[in-house]
């Protein structure tokens, strides 16, 4: 249940809505809206008190409306927060009508492939670097990051560059190392569900970036942002980079497309797609970075690496630097042209 308050509702007013939920043992979540508050219950009632609460509280001064919402997710509501979130780091906007991309190597390899990447990065028009130090890879032989090393480089590289950087952290413990080094804290699709790193994540106070699962189903993913908005971080990014295919002979994962005007409809946070993770092959990134433009992205995340055959990891799907360069024009052109064609 959500209730909104009307406009310039005062503050006795919306203590009254709350002690009328909290009298019954319910918890509240206040949130401050642009213009008028919303106060909305996020655990499940049962229908008795559902009715004994629509009339008490729909006859409080100050109440403009009782929504009921079959959603788990309160905080990651539209219908919570009318207002789209607009993430901002280092003067970069980072949702509703401001596209972004951010690109850069799969792993951080070497301060000279970084900066190297880095500087193609930015001469391409792109805001935002990204780069792993942490790896989550398959198999523990496979390449696992520079680690503290590689963060030192991104360190260094973003600030040759002015670039915001964004790099993984995969466990709670780890968050206060890799928030000392970068901008934006990925949480990776196969840690969508690692709730006490969500938790610390939240609390480290800097922007999550946070990646859709393989298998997660919509209410799985905006509960897992639930959690990190629940610290009290409003500073949250999904990123859509694809689900598990049908037919892994073809693309390494199934980019859900569909996702992003589902998203719109009922969330206010920024949606990312992610076509490199979503198709595992670098022919098929750019037709679907820019499909990603029509449906309505608020950005994408490329991989780019200086030299793709060199790659430690995910060489196959990164783009060459001239392949990002001109998927960086059309990106542009396209974000234009469907502005002006969007009423
Ligand atoms: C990555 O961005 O390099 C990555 C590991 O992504 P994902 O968590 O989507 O697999
Ligand atoms: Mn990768």
């Amino acid at each position: 249940m959500i209730i909104t308050m009307q406009l310039g509702a005062t503050q006795e007013q919306i203590d009254a809505v709350v002690e009328a939920i909290t009298v019954h043992g319910l918890q509240t979540l206040v949130m401050p809206g642009e213009d008028r508050t919303a106060i909305g219950i996020p655990s499940a009632i049962g229908s008795d008190l559902r009715s004994t609460l629509e009339s008490v509280i729909g006859a409080l001064e100050g109440v403009n409306k009782i929504t009921q919402t079959s959603r788990p997710y309160k905080l990651a509501s539209i219908e919570f927060h009318r207002e789209k979130t607009i993430v901002e780091v280092k003067g970069v906007k980072i949702g509703e009508s401001h596209f972004v991309v951010m690109g850069g190597p799969c792993s951080i390899e070497s301060y000279e492939q970084f900066s190297q990447a880095a500087n193609l990065v930015k001469e391409a028009g792109a805001t935002v670097l990204r780069g792993g130090a942490f790896k989550p890879r398959t198999s523990p032989y496979a390449f696992q990051g520079l680690q503290e090393e590689g963060l030192k480089i991104m360190k260094q590289v973003g600030d040759e560059t002015g670039l915001v950087t964004i790099s993984e952290v995969m466990s709670g413990d780890m968050v206060p190392l890799v928030a000392k080094y970068v901008d934006i804290l990925q949480i990776g699709a196969r840690s969508m569900q690692n709730f006490p790193l969500l938790i610390e994540a939240g609390k480290s106070g800097k922007p999550v970036f946070l990646k859709r699962g393989p298998s997660a189903t919509i209410d799985e993913f905006l509960l897992a942002a639930e959690y990190v908005l629940s610290q009290g971080n409003p500073n949250v990014i999904l990123c859509e980079r694809g689900v598990m295919p049908l037919d892994r002979s073809y693309t390494r994962n199934t980019l859900d497309l569909s996702i992003v005007p589902v998203l719109k409809e009922y969330t206010h946070l920024p949606v990312i797609i992610d076509p490199s993770h979503g198709t595992g092959v670098a022919r098929y990134v750019a037709p679907m970075a820019k499909a990603a433009v029509v449906a309505g992205a608020d950005g994408v995340m490329i991989e780019m690496h200086p030299n793709p055959k060199k790659a430690l990891s995910d060489g196959s799907q990164a783009l060459t630097p001239e392949q990002f360069v001109q998927l960086m024009q059309e990106l542009l052109r396209l974000v234009k042209f469907v502005e002006s064609t969007s009423s």
